[in-house]
């Protein structure tokens, strides 16, 4: 064993309350820091033994869980939200040494997870039913939601505290127990936020997560145990948990890929806008799933769009995610770095004006074997260009000519993806319009990444989201609770009598 095998770190499971002990697993994954392109760690995959004990951890966990008084549920939530808030830094470095996203991004991040969960400490609010006194005589009706039993949430490398933290704080602040399958890149983050929990007060079994990719996943989604399954990731793999999940008698909420485009009016502020589509476009190195991929640039602003996007661009410091300076990172993996660069030559090939060539742009202190590719603009992309067609997840900012507002909604609607838009304007009546024709679930107006707040949720339309609820807000409650509504009469002498008729009021 070399001494840097001896130094990398190795991640297991955290089942029933604590790391996971038992035997050895037939396979395991590396992990990588993609500023160095050095692997600095391994975890174990989990097969379907060690998804069977984290649901059977987690079945066994539910009954006094959900006999936990609301109080006390939220009292746990309150608890680790405080060890969140002070553990942020620690949490943020290993994201940013795992995903290679800049610490501040990082930190960003798990400040909008933090939101769900202080969202998830209100819920006792939420949980309250309906309750009507009399519907007959002397009968009143209620309604109350009850939670699921255990359930699952399966995340994507992108973000792997938020997306967790979309997920969890409702489920368990519900009564639910809850098995987590993070994305294998970056699975640290999930085991800090097990022992945040942990140590909030969170009882044994409550949150459990497994490692691994496929084989674990498929565990989960025909374990009999598991009630639910919620998914954040690419479109094929959401359309396939989907089908497999529901088949398997699972309610299931499956959040797909991404095309987000960004409409420029030519009434728009064009320099507001450009910072807009660069931040939007290359902020996580556009691994985003809300990161602006599409400018729709409305003639006549295209020229000057494109030379005032590309000077910024010139001006963004690639390097090190744990380096000050920089603004955008590596990408995750070099499979993945490689796959983006592709794009490059093929939108070239297939007609578009590669404005900006990433390829070129300089690196600071990073080490040559980082998963390193600086950001590019292509111009006049066409909407049957793969460069179009395909959901990149790099940072390529495509730039298409649209010689009308009606032409540039035409483009935007018709994309099979239905994620996030913008429209940049000053035409307050064009974005009103925009909002209501365009067919996205999440439209921002002159604000290019519109993520909802915890309060409302978060879910696109289309091949972005299989299923009928969105995460987290008044969707991610009733997700995970079900509706019972109870009719309640008590003993009165004056009820007496058979009656075979269908209960109606008189
Ligand atoms: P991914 O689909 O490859 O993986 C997501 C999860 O599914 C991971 O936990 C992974 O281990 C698992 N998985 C991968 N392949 C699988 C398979 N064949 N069968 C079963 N499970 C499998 O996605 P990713 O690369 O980790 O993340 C990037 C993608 O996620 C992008 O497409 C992005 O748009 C999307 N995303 C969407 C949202 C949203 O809110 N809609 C948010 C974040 C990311």
């Amino acid at each position: 064993m070399t001494a840097q095998e001896r130094a990398i770190k190795h991640l297991s499971h955290w089942i029933g309350g604590k790391p996971w002990a038992g035997s050895d697993p037939a396979s395991r994954g590396d992990i990588y820091n993609p500023a160095t392109g050095q692997v600095t760690g391994t975890v174990d995959f989990a097969s379907a033994t060690e998804v069977g004990a984290a649901v059977e951890a987690a079945a066994a966990a539910f009954p006094a869980w959900r006999d936990t008084s609301l109080t006390k549920r939220a009292g746990v939530l309150f608890s680790f939200r405080e060890l969140l808030r002070a553990r942020t830094g620690e949490l943020a470095a290993l994201i940013s040494a795992e995903h290679g996203k800049v610490a501040s991004d990082a930190a960003g991040e798990v400040a909008r997870g933090l939101e769900v969960v202080e969202f998830a400490c209100g819920l006792p609010h939420l949980l309250k039913g309906g309750f009507s006194e009399n519907v007959s005589t002397g009968v009143d009706a209620y309604s109350i939601r009850q939670p699921l039993g255990v359930v699952a949430g399966i995340t994507p490398f992108n973000f792997p505290a938020m997306v967790p933290m979309w997920m969890f704080p409702i489920a368990i602040g519900c009564g639910n127990s809850f098995v987590l399958k993070p994305s294998e890149k970056d699975p640290s983050a999930a085991l800090l936020l097990a022992e945040l929990l942990a140590e909030a007060g969170l009882p044994d079994g409550v949150f459990n997560v497994v490692h691994g990719g496929k084989e674990a996943v498929d565990g989960l989604l025909t374990h009999p145990g598991v009630r639910a399954v919620s998914f954040v990731g690419s479109t094929p793999v959401a359309r396939y948990i989907y089908e497999t999940g529901t088949s398997a008698g699972k309610r299931v909420q499956a959040l797909g890929g991404a095309k987000n485009h960004m409409v420029v009016l030519p009434d728009a502020d064009l320099d507001l806008a450009a910072d807009a589509a660069v931040s939007a476009g290359f902020g996580s190195a556009g691994e985003r799933c809300m990161a602006i991929s599409v400018v729709v640039a409305v003639d006549p602003a295209g020229d000057e769009l494109v030379a005032k996007i590309a000077e910024r661009v010139a001006r963004l410091r690639v390097g090190p995610g744990d380096d000050e300076r920089s603004e955008m990172g590596p990408l995750v993996t070099g499979t993945h770095r490689d796959k983006v660069a592709s794009y490059l030559d093929t939108g070239v090939r297939e007609g578009a004006v590669l404005a900006v060539d990433g390829r070129q742009h300089p690196v600071i202190g990073g080490s040559a074997d980082g998963f390193w590719l600086g950001p590019s603009v292509l111009d006049h992309v066409a909407p049957a260009m793969s460069c179009y067609t395909d959901e990149i997840f790099g940072p390529v900012l495509s730039v298409v000519r649209a010689a009308s507002y009606a032409d540039a909604v035409g483009v935007v609607s018709g994309n099979p993806y239905g994620n996030g838009t913008a429209i940049f304007t000053n035409d307050g009546g064009a974005a009103r319009r925009f909002t209501s024709e365009v067919e996205v679930g999440m439209v921002g107006i002159n604000v290019p990444i519109p993520v909802p707040m915890a309060f409302y949720s978060f879910g696109g339309w289309k091949a972005s989201l299989f299923g009928d609820t969105h995460v987290h807000g008044t969707d991610g409650v009733h997700f995970y609770t079900r509706g019972k509504a109870v009719t309640s009469r008590w003993l009165d002498p004056s009820h007496g009598g058979v009656n075979l008729g269908f209960p109606v009021n008189s």
